[in-house]
């Protein structure tokens, strides 16, 4: 008999697992061992759920609310999820172009799934968060990559060059994951031009929206009714409200698409966790002064580290405008002793058990990504080990 593993999927069989999630398990494993990681990999915020979502779980436990719900979550949540979208982003949705599911990553997976066939082209700049890659593979799509170069700012003109008869979706990510970068609206009055005058989708995926440093916000939706009719918009509670663990996201879009969307929901995942859907509810209901005051914190720890970052000649960077890492180019100190920044990110965790994530996970080599979503002390701790390595080396 083969082995097993030859007997996978050919499609499961080529699938990168998530390399950040890796890491953060290499993380967990050390720390198990009993070694002191600083783990400035992150990708969530080192905040607990405030505690009036957390109660409102709890009260929801209580009541029993604990059965299945309607595979598009609960009404009361997709009607504040409405109300959000048009205070906070100037949308109008009804509860029905409101899908609620298990994370954004979910509903991302699901729009690739009810948007692409085989062969179709999904334009994606690159760096870029790897699951989007992998799932628009799962999709039996091609992602097209757009290369962009420092302040990494995607342009309708960098995406027009890339667009062909087959070109299906335009994928957007903005604040970005890794480069924090936002689009100016300037920019997508232009991008949401293009994509309705060629008839290309739009999956706007909005989950660092409420982590931004003096920068408005601005949602492609809301652009026009052409555009909107051809985007799908995605968001969660994970980052803004800091809940990773409860895996609630949602994606707002023509109905059309939605109804698809909930229909490979109802035959995968059925609704997401009826209890986190509650939660989900009283942190758009609730008081918003908790989210504001972790984004005041990661804005001071990203002041920090612009000065910090800035005292090590061997890197450059831009600042980002959102969501919380650092993008930072070592290209400088590849090629002696290290030869590529996944060689360097690994010898830092084993040398000074400081965790980042190589470029590499974000197809972009010769960088790292550099989270902030970690306490003062150790980001403080991370900067003076890394001079160290970098001195040591030198
Ligand atoms: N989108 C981006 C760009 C992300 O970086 C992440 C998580 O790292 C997600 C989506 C996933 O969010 P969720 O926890 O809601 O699945």
């Amino acid at each position: 008999m083969p082995k097993l593993t030859a007997m996978i999927s050919k499609r499961i069989q080529q699938l990168k697992p998530s390399p950040t999630l890796g890491l953060d398990a290499t993380v967990k494993r050390l720390q198990a061992e009993g070694l002191f990681v600083v783990n400035l990999g992150l990708g969530e915020p080192d905040f607990v759920t405030p505690w009036h979502i957390r109660r409102a779980a709890i009260t929801a436990i209580k009541e029993g609310f604990t059965h299945y719900t309607l595979t598009a979550g609960i009404l009361e949540l997709r009607e504040a999820i409405c109300k959000k979208l048009s205070e906070e982003n100037g949308i109008s949705y009804c509860p029905s172009e409101i899908a609620v599911g298990v994370g954004a990553k979910q509903l991302l997976y699901h729009a690739f799934q009810v948007l692409c066939d085989e062969g179709d082209e999904v334009i994606t700049p690159i760096p870029t968060w790897s699951t989007y890659i992998e799932q628009i593979k799962l999709s039996c799509a091609v992602p097209v990559l757009v290369s962009l170069k420092p302040p990494f700012k995607l342009t309708a003109e960098d995406l027009e060059k890339k667009i062909t008869p087959k070109t299906k979706v335009i994928l957007l990510n903005s604040p970005s994951n890794p480069t924090g970068a936002m689009i100016k609206k300037e920019e997508l009055v232009k991008i949401a031009k293009l994509a309705v005058e060629k008839k290309i989708f739009v999956i706007s995926d909005e989950i660092y929206e409420k982590i931004a440093f003096g920068k408005k916000y601005c949602s492609i939706a809301s652009l026009n009714k052409k555009i909107k009719e051809l985007t799908v918009t995605i968001n969660g509670f994970s980052k803004g409200y800091a809940m990773t663990g409860w895996r609630i996201g949602y994606a707002a879009g023509p109905k059309e698409i939605i109804d698809a969307i909930v229909s490979l929901q109802s035959q995968t995942t059925s609704n997401t966790f009826s209890i986190a859907q509650k939660a989900a509810f009283q942190a758009l209901a609730g008081s918003q002064r908790p989210v504001e005051l972790m984004r005041l914190e990661f804005e001071k720890r990203r002041s920090y580290l612009v000065r910090e970052l800035s005292k090590i000649k061997e890197f450059s960077f831009t600042p980002p405008d959102g969501a919380f890492y650092f993008f930072v180019d070592i290209k400088q100190l590849l090629g002696k002793r290290f030869k590529s920044s996944k060689e360097w990110c690994q010898k830092l965790l084993e040398e000074e058990k400081i965790a980042v994530v190589p470029g590499e996970a974000f197809m972009y080599p010769g960088y790292f990504r550099l989270s902030f979503a970690a306490s003062m002390q150790h980001i403080k701790e991370g900067i003076r080990s890394i001079s160290k390595f970098i001195k040591k080396y030198d």
